[in-house]
């Protein structure tokens, strides 16, 4: 029986959106030329690429729960298309990787942007706004003036913001500087992944079924010269000689990459609606995103919108092999968004929180998806190493186009990597990892 995933908390991004009617669940066995199991980012994109390649191929797609409810759903919604890698000081590897990762960033950005344009999302759902790395310390500034070099190297354009810009933007003065790059779009998260499930299921050929959990993948022996898998839920199957598994970390659960994927939880919380005084009180633009100087930061969203004028903290990591946490967890963490909010907006003293959640990501010690082809018909596109909504994307269409042999890629520069490296064994890495976020955690001080 395979672990089915688990999504502490509730997600203020799904539920400041109208309520929705999910798809039904699959109730009966079928076959499909195409099995997806998964749809958050890899999934979704992988379903949606299946269609623009092979437009007559039976495409079925399994959600274990209700879509938007997952991590795709409850992130904080920077689709990035700069290099991001945070288990470094500051988001960067080398330049030559680094102008590569940005090519396959970009072309997953233009996949999602089209898909928007295609499936007609709400304009929340998916904005080009860029985005400011926002530093609140002299060492957030210094962090800041690296990535500035860095990406003056890689040919990138940017622009630094002074502590006066970033008070007329946000009202407060906590923020020293900021460096803003134009490349990333920002994601109303539930709203972008529940429009590309609405879409994709619009093909006449593709059925997406909800609450829908894969318990069992089993190999079925050859058939016509292929290897049949059969996908079980608990109250149907499908059985397909083509399965993409795009289930992130819970992928081990399914056998693979096993003692190869490290399973961290991140943690965000969004405030009650800000009343008319509130806002006023508060000045600064209507709606405006950090990401932070420091990789180890707070993320904070300022929304206007469907779901009023709210405003969202992100911060922690924890590292739970078990890929579930518990409730108290859930508090103590509200407690450093709350610390958060608080040193920011002295002046919203009266706002609480009204969301507090969190979610997993899956991470790789090198940095690399796990994905390809892992048993004869059977592809992963899994570890998207914290940055899934674009990554995701393009792995999952890169999977898309190994399952359907084509043979062009719409996912510029995309070369097979290495797998990810085995861990160290779980009692240390269960205290080297946990111990070593939090002393990382401690040094972003003011950044956090
Ligand atoms: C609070 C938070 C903030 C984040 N912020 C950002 C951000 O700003 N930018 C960014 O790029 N990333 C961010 N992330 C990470 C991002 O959400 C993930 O990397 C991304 O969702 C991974 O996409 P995915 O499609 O690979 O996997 P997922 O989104 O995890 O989707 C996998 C799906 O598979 C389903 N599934 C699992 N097992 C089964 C099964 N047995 N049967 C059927 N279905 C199954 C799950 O229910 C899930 O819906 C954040 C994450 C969190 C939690």
């Amino acid at each position: 029986m395979i672990h089915l995933p688990a999504n502490p908390g509730i997600s203020g991004w799904k539920a400041i959106l109208p309520s929705r009617q999910a798809h039904k669940q699959l109730e009966k066995d079928i076959s499909a030329d195409y099995l997806v199991i998964g749809a958050g980012f890899a999934g979704l994109s992988a379903a949606r690429r299946l269609n623009q390649l092979r437009p007559d191929a039976k495409i079925v797609v399994l959600e274990a729960c209700e879509v938007s409810e997952g991590p795709a759903g409850r992130n904080s919604g920077f689709m990035i298309d700069l290099p991001h890698d945070l288990s470094s000081e500051d988001y960067l590897g080398s330049a030559n990787k680094d102008i590569e990762q940005t090519r396959i960033n970009r072309s997953a950005i233009e996949f999602a942007k089209n898909a928007a344009e295609e499936y007609q999302m709400p304009s929340e759902a998916l904005q080009q706004v860029g985005k400011i790395n926002a530093a609140a310390t002299h060492k957030g500034m210094t962090a800041n003036t690296d990535y500035a070099k860095h990406l003056t190297k890689t040919g990138e354009y940017y622009r630094l913001l002074d502590a006066a810009e970033m008070q007329e933007l946000t009202g407060i003065n906590y923020y020293q500087g900021g460096l803003w790059t134009p490349g990333t779009v920002l994601l109303q998260p539930a709203l972008y992944i529940r429009s590309l499930a609405d879409g994709v299921a619009m093909y006449s050929n593709l059925y997406l079924y909800e609450n829908s959990a894969v318990i069992e993948l089993t190999d079925e022996g050859r058939y016509e010269d292929r290897t049949l898998w059969k996908a079980k839920t608990m109250s149907g199957s499908v059985i397909s000689p083509k399965v993409i598994l795009a289930v992130n970390g819970l992928i081990e659960k399914f056998g693979y990459f096993q003692k190869r994927l490290m399973h961290v939880f991140t943690y965000a919380s969004m405030t009650r609606q800000l009343s008319t005084d509130e806002v006023k009180n508060l000045g600064g633009q209507s709606a405006w995103s950090f990401t932070s100087a420091d990789p180890m930061g707070s993320s904070v969203r300022r929304l206007s919108g469907t779901g009023g004028d709210r405003i969202m903290v992100r911060n922690r990591f924890t590292y739970d092999p078990s890929m579930e946490v518990s409730g108290s967890r859930i508090m103590s963490v509200s407690n450093s968004h709350i610390s958060a909010f608080s040193a920011r907006f002295p002046m919203l003293d009266k706002v609480s929180m009204e969301y507090c959640w969190g979610g997993r990501l899956c991470l790789s010690l090198n940095n690399v998806f796990a994905q390809g082809e892992v048993a004869e018909g059977l592809y992963s596109a899994c570890c998207q190493n914290g940055l899934g909504t674009a990554k995701g994307t393009a792995i999952g269409v890169i999977a898309a186009e190994k399952a359907a042999q084509a043979t062009d890629s719409a996912i510029d520069n995309f070369i097979d990597e290495e797998p990810p490296k085995k861990l160290p064994p779980k009692s240390l890495m269960y205290l080297g990892a946990n111990g070593y976020l939090r002393w990382k955690e401690w040094r972003a001080g003011k950044e956090k």
